[in-house]
């Protein structure tokens, strides 16, 4: 069983080991520094791979939009 952490951005949970950064879910270290992101496949409102909850945050909807 994968530790689950919090992430920093979006604070949803995530499978810790699913994420390059130690604090980031692969949704925000993807959009915020470039990494690769989960092919996220969702079950139940939660990806099935690294766990996001779907979260977002103003600042990652702007960053996004550009
Ligand atoms: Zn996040
Ligand atoms: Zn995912």
């Amino acid at each position: 069983m994968s530790d689950i952490k919090i992430c920093d951005e979006c604070k949803s949970e995530f499978y810790k080991d699913k994420s390059v950064m130690e604090n980031l879910c692969p949704e925000c270290s993807s959009i915020l520094y470039g990494y690769e992101n989960c092919k996220h496949e969702f079950d139940n409102l939660r990806c099935l791979k690294c766990y996001w909850n779907g979260n977002s945050t103003n600042y990652l909807n702007k960053i996004k939009n550009k």
